[in-house]
């Protein structure tokens, strides 16, 4: 009985059951419920065998039955089941089997009910929280007796974990603390503790962890358990959001780049996540701290440079007392962090930058006016201000067409907007005028600048007004001549050209003082300046005021004046010749001018300036106080003679000279006698005659270098047809005796072969020097012919005092001898004349037989003249004097 009652009041039901257990299931035999504890809500009635098994889970009871099979007789054990109450709740329930017998398949067996659905809820709950990956799990007394996985991955351990004691976990700093709380829970006090903290993982790293733990009675003793949960990655997240956060404040909030930095820095530090940051404006000490970083504790670092115009402009490093603290995600925001640092370290400097430009442009002395894309004005600076005299205010939103001076025509504005309009850069000197009305001079520059699709002009100039007014006058000094005053050549072409486009008439003098340079070196420089501006002062007075005098070189004095006719050119041409002469009192100089018109001799100022000069240089050759008129004859004249010149100097240069050759006959037998020597130019396929070029070149004196040349080539024709020859020698050679020994020298020794023929008109000049030079050739033995004879002063008185051989009478009294009977008259008597002094005679230019007849019957001793024969190059002259 009291067995009973007590099995009465505690909480089991049981039951005795006897089953057939076959190969795959069982049959209930019987049943029998001794006590109902009432857990499954059911009665003692409705507990019977069908209500089992209905609400017993079959799986589990099948599970229990092949438990049964293994059992042998009188041997407990124990199955759980879920079984589902009354009111449709399920329970766990342990059943505490006990077989009683056992016949062949026939087993009997009590069981003890339990109801162990809260115990069995605590413990499956216990065992899922040690399988979360989430909470770590840890239950220690002296030492450390449970670790789930979950904890030995957040602290970086494995199963030593078992050796050490709860304390050593801890970090340094909250030790005693924790000794403290971890003693009293060993000695069985309640109490639970929620606590946040740092610390190192077995492996350095940092943790960050939140952590519960209370007081538990665990296997017969008291025990600690502590849940724990890895927060780093929260705590981090929030550390590093926390950084952004200051610097995204700060880096839009200073405006200068130091300050920035430093306050970056120091903020940085209040949050706390890095051991240490140091901010460094070099880069290389960075790097020597960065190198020492373990010395001082610290397990990682990371440096952080702030660049700028791509160079370091300053670093941050940062410090941890962690192992490979800088993940991917904490460098990643330590990127962004640079990103942005950089980024306002820029701005900022831009901004500055900015700033300092605006100032230096507004206050610069450069003119600059920014419009839109229409033309209106965006900004003006001061000096646009001070420069156009308008205010800022009444310039801005208008267009620079308010600067307009008025000087330029649509073509011009159309030309600058096309420039800009295309992109390019409009580069020139502007004339504008001021709000006052005054011209300003530009040097300008219009700059078309696009920002973002948007076009602005950007004009940039320098004042230059007074740079141009300076020009100007540096111009008019320029061209005026210091010591007179007057214009100097440069002006006077200059304004002289100006004039001219008037299209009136003009002349222009050329004035030249007679022996300038004489006087000056006779009486003094000093004295020759004051001549000059005496000069010009009195050229001043004598013409009128708007003609213009200039000074174009040493003494040479130009005037342009306008005439109406010629008339009244020829007045003031007398007056100036008539005052010079008057003011030699005051004035003792004698001028000759030359004088050229314009539009008739010349078109431009050069063209007529060059011709006055050759007026000019025919004036000289007359006597002082003397002007010429230009005439285009004259300068045909000289173009000519320009052109032997060249001529000539080619022939020497490409040895073009040539001589011809002249048989000349025996009066008597009209046989070939002897050649005269004819000098020729040959060019190509041409043959220039000696009328061409002879006078030239005896009037410039290169008669001489032609004539040892032609000696020279004479020479090598007699020696080799060995035949007389004649020479014709120019009047000049007569006046240089050196010349003359020099041709002897080349000649003489086949002056036998050799006549020197020399015009009669030429030797008469000076027939003392003639008489000498005539010896010279004489002693030489050479004959001597005067050509032409009968042209010159014929005074016959001389023939006979000078020594002669030959005289060749002119072809002008051949020609019409046979018409003319004076001429017959003068040729019959120079025939007897020279019979009677012992002088030979030529008749040249016989061109027909009655001509040859005549003279024949008058004993003219030789005949020269295209009847016997032209004059012929060299081989032909062979031929002729062969046959
Ligand atoms: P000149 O000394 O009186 O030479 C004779 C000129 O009369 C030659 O002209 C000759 O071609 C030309 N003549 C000869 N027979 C006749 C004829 O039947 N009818 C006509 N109408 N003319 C005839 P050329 O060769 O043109 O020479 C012209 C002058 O050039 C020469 O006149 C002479 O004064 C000069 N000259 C020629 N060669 C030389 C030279 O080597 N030295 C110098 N100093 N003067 C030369
Ligand atoms: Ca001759
Ligand atoms: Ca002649």
């Amino acid at each position: 009985m009291e067995k009973s009652i007590i099995l009465k009041n505690l909480p089991v039901s049981i039951y005795i059951s006897k089953c057939k257990i076959n190969e795959n299931d069982f049959d209930v035999l019987d049943f029998q419920l001794i006590q109902n504890a009432g857990f499954t809500g059911f009665s003692n009635e409705e507990l019977n065998i069908r209500t089992i098994l209905k609400s017993l889970n079959k799986n589990e009871l099948k599970d229990t039955i092949a438990h049964i099979k293994k059992i042998t007789l009188n041997k407990t054990f124990s199955v759980t089941y879920h079984f589902k109450a009354k009111n449709g709740k399920i329970l766990y329930l342990k059943d505490s089997i006990r077989v009683l017998k056992i016949e062949k398949n026939v087993y009997t067996f009590l069981g003890v009910l339990t109801d162990i659905s809260t115990e069995a809820q605590l413990s499956q709950i216990f065992e899922t929280v040690l399988k979360s990956p989430i909470i770590g799990v840890l239950i220690y007394k002296e030492k450390i007796i449970l670790a789930n996985d979950t904890l030995k991955n957040i602290l970086e351990i494995s199963d030593e974990i078992y050796n050490l004691s709860v304390i050593d976990l801890f970090p340094e700093k909250i030790k005693p603390m924790a000794e403290n709380a971890v003693k009293r829970r060993l000695k069985g006090e309640k109490f639970s503790n929620f606590q946040a903290f740092e610390f190192k993982t077995f492996k350095e790293k940092r943790i960050y962890t939140e952590f519960f733990a209370d007081t538990v009675f665990y296997e017969g003793d008291y025990a600690g358990l502590v849940f724990v949960v890895d927060k780093t990655k929260f705590y981090k997240n929030k550390a590093l959001l926390n950084m952004l956060v200051i610097v995204n404040s700060l880096i839009t909030a200073i405006n200068s780049e130091k300050k920035l930095l430093n306050e970056i820095n120091n903020k940085l530090k209040e949050v706390n996540y890095f051991a240490e940051i140091r901010m460094n404006e070099k880069f290389d000490d960075e790097i020597e701290i960065n190198n020492n970083y373990e010395n001082n504790g610290f397990k990682s670092y990371f440096y952080m440079p702030i660049m700028c115009g791509g160079k370091v402009f300053a670093s941050y490093s940062f410090y941890s007392f962690y192992k490979d603290d800088f993940s991917e995600d904490v460098v990643h925001t330590l990127k962004e962090i640079q990103k942005k640092i950089q980024l306002a370290v820029n701005d900022i400097k831009n901004r500055k930058n900015l700033i300092i430009l605006n100032n230096a442009i507004d206050s610069s002395y450069q003119w600059v006016v920014i419009t839109d894309k229409k033309g209106k004005i965006n900004y003006v600076n001061k000096a646009v201000e001070e420069i156009s005299g308008y205010k800022k205010e009444e310039m801005i939103g208008k267009t620079p067409s308010i600067f307009k001076s008025g000087l330029y025509d649509k073509k011009f504005y159309k030309y600058l907007w096309d420039t800009i309009l295309n992109g390019k850069i409009f580069d020139d000197i502007i004339a504008d005028k001021s709000k006052k009305g005054e011209i300003f001079y530009l040097k300008i520059k219009i700059i078309p600048v696009t920002i973002e699709n948007e076009t602005y002009f950007v004009s940039l100039g320098i004042d230059i007004t007074k740079e141009k007014l300076l020009e100007k006058e540096i111009k008019f000094i320029k061209f005026k001549d210091k010591l007179t005053q007057v214009y100097n050549r440069e002006g006077f072409l200059l304004k002289g050209s100006e004039k001219l486009k008037q299209n009136k008439n003009f002349a222009l003098f050329i004035l030249d003082i007679h022996d300038f340079k004489l006087l000056n070196e006779l009486k003094g420089y000093k004295y020759g300046d004051l001549i000059l501006e005496e000069f010009s002062r009195f050229l001043k007075d004598i013409f009128y005021s708007n003609d213009l005098i200039a000074r174009l070189g040493n003494d040479d004095f130009a005037v342009l004046m306008e005439y109406k006719d010629l008339k009244t050119l020829s007045s003031v041409i007398n007056r100036v010749i008539e005052k010079i002469k008057q003011n030699k009192k005051e004035i003792p100089i004698d001028v000759n001018i030359g004088i050229s018109l314009y539009p008739k001799d010349a078109k431009t100022l050069d063209k007529l300036i060059e011709k006055a000069y050759i007026a000019l240089s025919f004036a000289k050759q007359a006597e002082e106080n003397n002007y010429k008129l230009y005439d285009e004859n004259i300068y045909q004249e000289i173009e000519k003679y320009m052109k032997v010149k060249y001529l000539i100097k080619e022939a020497f240069e490409k040895d073009e000279f040539i001589y011809f050759f002249q048989p000349y006959v025996e009066g008597k037998t009209f046989r070939f006698y002897g050649a005269e020597s004819l000098i020729r130019i040959k060019r190509e396929n041409e043959i220039i005659p000696p009328n061409v070029f002879i006078d030239y070149a005896e009037r410039s004196g290169i008669i001489k270098q032609m004539e040892i040349l032609m000696m020279k080539k004479l020479i090598n024709v007699i020696q080799a047809v060995k035949f007389p020859l004649s020479f014709n020698l120019s009047g000049f050679s007569l006046k240089d005796e050196e010349h003359i020994q020099k041709l002897i020298d080349i000649s003489k020794n086949f002056a036998s072969f050799i006549t020197i023929e020399i015009t009669e008109r030429e030797l008469i000049e000076d027939l003392k020097q003639t008489e000498k030079i005539f010896n010279l050739f004489k002693n030489n033995g050479y004959k001597i012919a005067i050509d032409d004879f009968g042209t010159g002063y014929s005074s016959l008185t001389y023939v006979s005092n000078i020594p002669i051989d030959i005289l060749k009478i002119d072809i002008s009294f051949i020609r019409d001898m046979i018409e003319n009977r004076k001429n017959f008259v003068i040729v019959s008597t120079i025939i007897d004349f020279a019979k009677k002094l012992g002088l030979k005679t030529v008749a040249e230019g016989v061109e027909s037989k009655e001509q040859a007849e005549i003279l024949k019957n008058l004993g003219c001793d030789y005949l020269q003249g295209y009847y016997f024969a032209k004059p012929v190059p060299f081989d032909e002259f062979k031929k002729i004097i062969k046959s």
